[in-house]
């Protein structure tokens, strides 16, 4: 059985999304990773955020930014929702549709994983060949010979298997990488630009597809439906329209907000 969602908090982000000011949005304690696991686990099995209670049809567990695995879930606007963000970061990544990829994230639980990924390539109308983590010349054979038949020009990676492949040699290198980093890859997203490298920041439990690189690499282009703010230089995320809704949620990611214009054209926001 669900937890009977909290009341105050479903007014409170009626009044948020409708626009409120930013001295309302401050009264909202910000939540930590360690408060959010907690609430679940106090509250199973997704704690108070909202839920309708016959509206969740995936769940997982997350781990970015999170003390410990955390089941999340989502209903299908929160999964159409994703997937249609997720086709805009791929392309915007430099993926077209009707491209080809292949993709390395875990399956099954794991979030952000394969199926994701999947969703957003659907969407995009691009070619998915989901193949599992590659970090040894074994698991690269393999995935040469189903690469052989698809010819993925873009490959879409989770960090270790971007480790090992960009050092990896004798086969077909792809166009671009696209990285999904989560905020345990703190190195990787504050890393010199790599030309054939797209990162794409994911934090599940408030939403798979936060923000994402461009070809002018000048930062990562953030969802327009997640608000976000810098709160002592750490980004701060509210999901505005997701089934289960923390609310400012603080992902363990240091950066600021760049809302100059991009030269790509896209208007969104960047985190840098
Ligand atoms: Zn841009």
């Amino acid at each position: 059985m669900l937890a009977a969602p909290n009341k105050d908090a479903a007014a409170l982000l009626a009044r948020l999304r409708a626009g409120a000011a930013p001295s309302e949005w401050s009264r909202v304690p910000v939540l930590r990773g360690a408060d959010f696991a907690a609430e679940v686990e106090a509250h199973p099995p997704f704690g108070r955020y909202g839920v309708l209670a016959d509206d969740l049809i995936r769940t997982g567990l997350a781990t970015a930014a999170l003390p410990r695995p955390t089941p999340i879930a989502w209903s299908r606007a929160d999964l159409d929702r994703e997937a249609a963000l997720g086709a805009r970061m791929l392309r915007r990544a430099g993926l077209a549709p009707r491209g080809r990829s292949s993709d390395t994230l875990d399956g099954g639980l794991v979030a952000p994983g394969t199926l994701a990924v999947t969703d957003a390539l659907d969407a995009l109308d691009a070619l998915a060949l989901p193949i599992g983590p590659i970090v040894d010349p074994a698991g690269l054979k393999r995935a040469v010979e189903v690469w052989e038949i698809v010819r993925p020009d873009a490959l879409i990676v989770d960090p270790a298997s971007l480790a090992f492949l960009r050092a990896a040699d004798g086969y077909p290198r792809p166009r671009l990488f696209a990285a999904i980093l989560t905020p345990a890859d703190a190195a990787l997203l504050a890393a010199p630009v790599e030309r054939d490298v797209m990162r794409i920041l994911s934090v599940p439990h408030v939403g798979t597809w936060i923000a994402g690189e461009c070809p002018a690499h000048t930062g990562l282009h953030l969802a327009d439906d997640i608000h976000a703010e810098i709160v002592d230089g750490r980004l701060v995320l509210t999901p505005l329209h997701r089934a289960i809704t923390p609310l400012r949620v603080d992902v363990d990611v240091r950066g600021t907000i760049d809302p100059s214009p991009c030269s790509c054209g896209d208007p969104s926001p960047r985190l840098v």
